[in-house]
């Protein structure tokens, strides 16, 4: 199959948009869609310091090298790259080498925060003592409230995480399903600033993960495919499947749901307080939609003698 804009052979079909690309083509049309995308989050940026949120993937890796791209014009902006080491035997320790091995090629400043320190305890720890609870609930809990210290101790005006389409797809389904509006008016990426939260962007909400892991490859990026080992106990990924097939079977569906996404959080901003408006934990201080934080509620529930118990 020929390149609908050139004559080498296409590496990517996309149903969603009538045609096919070659590797350069394609990562012109990312380039694109991440820079218009970062406007839009980003309109007038006047801060001084951006963080991203690295992992050692392709997505983050990709919105790293877009995102220090980007700014690379902007000589009094400074990139940081944030990474959180969670505790995960096996998996974390190789992505962090893929993490640095791109900050040190983009002479790029990478901060590494570790659960073990800022926690005392670590997602394998909390594996073994909550049975009952899958580990990405409280992984992914700790990891958000780890990202934003990182990022408001690096004075960053701005998190740059790397959802891409599928990501942000999957998580519009999810909280559909569970009936929590509230929250989609919470995730990234942030139309209006929340006390205590440093505002994060997706600049990659625009491309699939298909688009962005051929990016990472064809820009020679360095990035681990590992898997983390509590991944498949993830209830993403019924939602991940839903979303894959929707897809397939009525091409653009993805772009629908972020759509979605955009009319709910109109009606939100209308009715004025339907965001769950952040107050402070009273344990540690960051912002939470309760008296206490869900990262505090975690750690109460990791120390209780009862084991197994799920926070809601
Ligand atoms: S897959 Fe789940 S447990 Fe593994 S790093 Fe991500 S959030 Fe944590
Ligand atoms: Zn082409
Ligand atoms: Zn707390």
């Amino acid at each position: 199959m020929e390149c609908d804009r050139c004559a080498r052979p296409a590496v990517v079909d996309r149903p969603y948009a009538g045609d096919h690309l070659c590797d350069p083509h394609l990562a012109e049309t990312v380039r694109d869609r991440f820079q218009r995308t970062l406007r839009r989050q980003l309109p007038r940026f006047r801060g001084r310091t951006v963080g991203v949120a690295l992992s050692g993937g392709k997505d983050s890796a990709v919105a790293l090298a877009l995102t220090h791209a980007y700014f690379a014009r902007r000589p009094g902006v400074e990139v940081v790259a944030l990474t959180v080491d969670e505790g995960i035997r096996g998996y974390r320790p190789k992505t962090i080498r893929s993490a640095k091995a791109l900050t040190r090629s983009l002479r790029v400043r990478h901060v590494i925060v570790r659960a073990e320190r800022e926690l005392s305890t670590t997602t394998d720890a909390a594996a073994l003592r909550l049975l009952g609870t899958p580990p990405c609930s409280y992984c992914g809990v700790w990891r958000r409230q780890l990202l934003n210290r990182a990022a408001r101790d690096a004075g960053a005006d701005a998190l740059v995480l790397g959802f891409n389409l599928d990501d942000l797809a999957q998580t519009v389904l999810m909280n559909v399903a569970r009936g929590d509006v509230a929250r989609i008016g919470r995730m990234a990426p942030h139309s209006r600033r929340q006390d205590g939260l440093v505002p994060r962007v997706a600049p990659l909400a625009e491309v699939p993960e298909r688009e962005v892991f051929l990016y990472a490859r064809g820009a020679g990026l360095p990035f681990d495919h590992a898997e983390c080992p509590y991944a498949g106990r993830a209830s993403r990924n019924v939602f991940r499947e839903t979303v894959w097939r929707l897809e397939e079977a009525l091409p653009g569906t993805r772009q629908s749901l972020l759509r979605s996404r955009e009319a709910i959080l109109d009606l939100l901003d209308a009715s004025g307080d339907a965001f769950g408006a952040p107050q402070r934990c009273e344990e540690c201080g960051e912002p939470s939609t309760g008296v206490r934080c869900r990262a505090c509620e975690y750690r109460r529930v990791l120390a209780a003698p009862v084991m197994g118990v799920a926070v809601s």
